[in-house]
């Protein structure tokens, strides 16, 4: 029987470690890589234009290297519903492969496919290779529930054998034995979108930070075991904050890059290095976590969203519009917060300790704004923006979710200063406060006119007044995150207030291992009815909304706490 297979691209843009794309190359005739793009959708969706290039740019290069084997990528424009039953017919398709996408909406989508497929009478073959481990077998051992504290997650995976190990790239001699026929007018058929023609205009838009693509991507993982970043958590230094040639999340979030590839590599080096048979389970932490927010998001559609989310606490945000427009732009008067969602907006990518501090100042910090409308800022300008870490960050970060001893705020001046005391990150985005001495930079409000003069930088005028008073903003925000525990730990006997301290200003977690922290093992779920009770015996509405101590016209000679 002839096999002609056609490999479905999403993520996993990659010809390395690629068990689909190996199982559509088994023993076919011929072999097609299809990328599905629908440009209409495109533009519509919420996402901004650096990601749209960096994916345009991954495309581009997995076509360089299936041209290198004779092959090439077909970009196939429409809705995958419509693409493939016009493509079974037309390439006399027999087989379809593809990733397993751990997602909901991706489950969703794939089922449906499948079942179309096997009406046209094509094989599919479905293999996991975006996560180390199939997530359902962690569900599984967890009595059927998705581990919500990092500590257990690690127990679990801890009695897991290893993931599997990565697959070699495909090679030429592999291609050869099924090499389809490319037409001469390929690139008016299947070509590449540019970013215009998904709607987005490119006259001034500067070169890319980061370079999309596997080839990339296997460059930065040489420097990133070179670096040997891997060894240890060092310090966060100031030029963390910037781009890192080093920098892995955008590329294991499109999958130019494996993470077993990364996993099997540290293991190597580790084991080359460091001479023990048997690394520990935090030389791969970060990537755990990656896998932790999957496990949780996986069978959860509403992991996204506060409502109905039964692993999210509801708590009664703010609307604001106006305090999140000036938070997302950059424009909040705090020059940490806003150099950071400068960074954000123009390169599409943040340091994970950056992350922190706008979550924090935007949710339970300072403004008291839903998480969901942080999330989907990132979501938008983020590189690496992924709905499941995405959303899992930001549930952690607002104290919404994973129960973590979190009751504590970054101060948006004193957190920033430690990381990079001269403040020359500062400057880098925020060029208008270049000329501020050190002592001034994250709180030139309080520089005396003269010296502000002297900058060129007039507070209130330049550059915009701090749009909210920290201590008394966040003293607040404690008091009433305080409530929605006690009466949590009061109606389920969770005992959460153990240790929540009074007000702890600035007190840092950890940055990479929470889960020393942990509030224990075990999956602790709410019901939405248990939540609505919680909250019609709460006391929560004493608080005033965070927006009556906005300070619009805040003083520049008044005094912000400088921590
Ligand atoms: C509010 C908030 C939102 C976030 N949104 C995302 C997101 O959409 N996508 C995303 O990949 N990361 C997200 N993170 C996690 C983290 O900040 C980034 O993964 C990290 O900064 C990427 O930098 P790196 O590649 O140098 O990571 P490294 O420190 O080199 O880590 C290697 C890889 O491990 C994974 N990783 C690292 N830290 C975490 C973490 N805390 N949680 C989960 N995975 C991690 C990433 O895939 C990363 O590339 C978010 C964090 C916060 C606080």
């Amino acid at each position: 029987m002839v096999v002609n297979s056609v490999h479905w691209f999403r993520k996993g843009l990659r010809l390395h470690d690629n068990p689909a794309l190996q199982e559509a190359l088994s023993g076919a005739d011929t072999v097609r890589c299809v990328y599905v793009l629908d440009p209409w959708f495109a533009g519509a969706a919420n996402v901004g234009i650096n990601r749209w290039r960096f994916l345009l740019e991954s495309l581009e290069d997995l076509d360089n290297s299936l041209k290198k084997l004779n092959s090439r990528l077909f970009v196939v424009r429409g809705q995958p519903t419509e693409v493939f039953p016009r493509l079974f017919k037309e390439w006399n398709v027999t087989r379809l492969t593809f990733e397993y996408d751990p997602e909901p909406y991706g489950k969703e989508r794939d089922g449906a496919i499948i079942k179309m497929a096997q009406e046209f009478g094509v094989e599919t073959v479905v293999r996991n290779s975006h996560t180390l481990y199939n997530l359902d077998r962690i569900i599984e051992m967890n009595n059927n529930n998705p581990p919500l504290t990092f500590k257990r997650f690690q127990t679990i995976v801890s009695r897991l054998e290893l993931p599997r190990r990565p697959l070699a790239s495909v090679s030429q001699q592999q291609m050869n034995q099924c090499l389809g026929k490319i037409s001469d007018n390929h690139d008016q058929l299947y070509s590449i979108p540019s970013l215009e023609e998904l709607g987005f205009r490119t006259e001034g838009l500067p070169p890319a930070v980061w370079r999309g693509g596997e080839s990339e991507a296997l460059d930065r993982l040489s420097r990133y075991l070179d670096k040997n970043v891997w060894v240890a958590n060092t310090r966060v230094k100031t030029c963390s904050l910037y781009a890192s040639p080093t920098g892995l999340s955008p590329y294991l979030r499109f999958g130019c890059l494996s993470c077993r590839m990364l996993y099997y590599n540290l293991r190597e080096i580790y084991m080359k290095v460091l001479r023990r048979s048997s690394p520990p389970l935090s030389l791969y932490g970060q990537l755990l976590w990656r896998e932790f927010f999957y496990t949780a998001a996986t069978n959860n559609p509403n992991f996204d969203r506060m409502e109905g989310n039964p692993i999210c606490v509801q708590i009664p945000w703010d609307q604001n519009p106006e305090a999140l427009a000036k938070w997302a732009e950059g424009r909040t008067g705090f020059p940490w917060i806003d150099a950071i969602m400068t960074q954000l907006r123009q390169e599409g990518w943040i340091h994970h300790r950056a992350r922190h501090a706008v979550a924090c100042f935007l949710t339970r910090g300072d403004l008291w704004i839903s998480w969901e409308s942080g999330m989907k800022v990132f979501e938008e300008l983020l590189l690496d923006a992924d709905w499941s870490v995405n959303g899992g960050s930001w549930m952690w970060l607002s104290c919404s979710a994973f129960f973590q001893q979190f009751f504590h705020c970054y101060c948006p001046v004193g957190f920033g200063r430690r990381t990079d005391p001269s403040g020359d990150y500062i400057r880098r985005y925020i060029p208008i406060l270049k000329d501020f001495p050190n002592r001034y930079i994250y709180e030139p409000w309080n520089a005396p006119e003269s010296l502000q003069k002297a900058a060129n930088c007039v507070v209130g005028v330049d550059y915009p007044k701090p749009m909210i008073n920290h201590a008394e903003g966040s003293r607040l925000n404690i008091e009433r995150m305080k409530q929605v525990y006690q009466q949590l730990s009061h109606y389920r006997g969770l005992s959460l207030l153990a240790s929540v301290p009074t007000i702890q200003e600035e007190a840092e977690p950890p940055m990479t291992d929470e889960s020393q922290t942990s509030s224990g093992p075990g999956t602790v779920k709410f019901s939405s009815s248990d939540v609505e009770n919680v909250f019609k015996r709460s006391k929560l509405r004493l608080f005033p909304p965070v927006s009556q101590i906005l300070l619009p016209e805040f003083s520049p000679t008044s005094k912000q706490p400088s921590a």
